[in-house]
């Protein structure tokens, strides 16, 4: 049997929630590892939307996606978390000493006290629109998310969707392309009617190039893009393109954690909201993974429910240990765990 690493807490999912725990569980001296399927942390806000801004975080009047997986990861820094990336969480089982055993899909084997599913909505995967051949684009001049808006500069854009990320970035990628052409298969949008205002305004301007139709075919060499056949309502058309974002929408496929014998309800995990335990003893779930009456699937949620968490495993992890309830404002105790005294 693979020799496994030991902590007090594994942690699935190093999304915003997955970080926030590690604070939480550090201030009660629980150390985390955590594991992800990404090669990096932050989740949805790193993977999803790294430069858009998040308006709701509690005194952050507007902080990016990006930018708020930098400050949590700041913030953990003095806990000395964890991080096994580019895994996925596959199997999880109980060991006689009512702690868990989980293990990756790469072998590696890892033993906790507790184990705190923080999956957000899964193994989250773009949907691949049915475009033959596209897979040898993919990574090199096809991507299904923007990490980094620089590395569009000057690149002749197709961008193809009606809803809200394909206006999106047709609106915040246009200042930076050569030239941008967003497709869709209908002149009716799914997004915010402001965004299609802003994209139809760009339009009427001649900043931009809308096509209706729908992408068939594709070419170019080793893995770069130089042109799209697009086929219209009337005719094809070809359109020289160097880089394609295919925006169809994200799948989330909660993977192997359906298969752990936790009770589940639409593939989301029942909690109670004192806890946040699943209907394993031992087993939290928070964040987007979670539900219960009136959940909100907000960072902010998230947050408050890893809290609540972070005192229930406690008692599990040091049963013989009193939790006393402490403010870091004014805990010598805990400032010295956080390195400010
Ligand atoms: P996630 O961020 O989904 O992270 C879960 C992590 O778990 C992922 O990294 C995933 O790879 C990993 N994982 C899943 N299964 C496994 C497995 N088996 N093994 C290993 N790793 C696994 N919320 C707000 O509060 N305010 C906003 O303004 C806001 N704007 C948003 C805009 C967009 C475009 C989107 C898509 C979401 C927005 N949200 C916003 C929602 C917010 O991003 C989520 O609520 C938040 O990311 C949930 O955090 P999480 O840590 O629970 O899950």
């Amino acid at each position: 049997m693979t020799q496994a690493t030991k902590t007090d807490v594994l942690i699935v999912g190093a999304g915003p929630v997955g970080l926030f725990a590690v604070f939480e569980l550090g201030l009660l001296d629980l150390k985390c590892h955590l594991i992800d399927i990404l090669d990096r942390p932050g989740g949805q806000c790193a993977e999803l939307y790294p430069e858009k801004p998040i308006y709701d975080i509690p005194a952050w009047p507007v902080i990016s996606g990006q930018g708020l997986v930098d400050r949590l990861m700041e913030q953990i820094s003095p806990f000395d978390p964890q991080f096994t990336f580019n895994r996925i969480v596959a199997g999880l089982e109980r060991l006689p000493d009512g702690g868990f055993r989980v293990t990756t899909d790469e072998g590696e084997a890892f033993e906790a006290k507790v184990v705190v599913i923080a999956a957000g909505g899964g193994s989250f995967q773009p949907k691949r629109p049915p475009i033959p051949g596209i897979e040898a684009y993919e990574g090199k001049s096809v991507f299904y998310a923007v990490r980094r808006m620089e590395e569009f500069r000057g690149e002749n854009l197709l961008i193809v969707g009606g809803g809200d990320s394909a206006l999106d970035w047709t609106l915040n990628l246009q200042p930076v392309a050569r030239r941008l052409t967003l497709v869709h298969r209908r002149p009716e949008f799914r997004a915010a009617p402001d965004s299609v205002n802003k994209m139809l305004a760009l339009k009427e301007a001649g900043k931009i190039d809308f096509q209706v139709g729908q992408v068939r075919a594709l070419s170019g060499e080793n893995g770069m893009l130089k042109s799209a056949m697009v086929k219209g309502p009337d005719d094809e058309v070809e359109i020289a393109c160097t880089r394609l974002l295919p925006f169809f929408g994200l799948t989330m496929k909660l993977g192997p954690v359906a298969e752990w014998g936790i009770n589940l309800n639409e593939n989301l995990i029942p909690v109670d909201t004192e806890k946040f335990e699943t209907s394993e003893p031992g087993i939290f779930a928070i964040g987007d993974i979670n539900h219960y009456p009136g959940k909100l699937k907000l960072i902010l949620s998230g947050f408050h429910e890893a809290a609540l968490m972070a005192q229930a495993a406690k008692r599990i992890v040091h049963p013989n240990e009193k939790v006393v309830f402490q403010y870091t404002t004014s805990s010598t105790s805990l400032q010295k765990k956080l390195g400010v005294v």
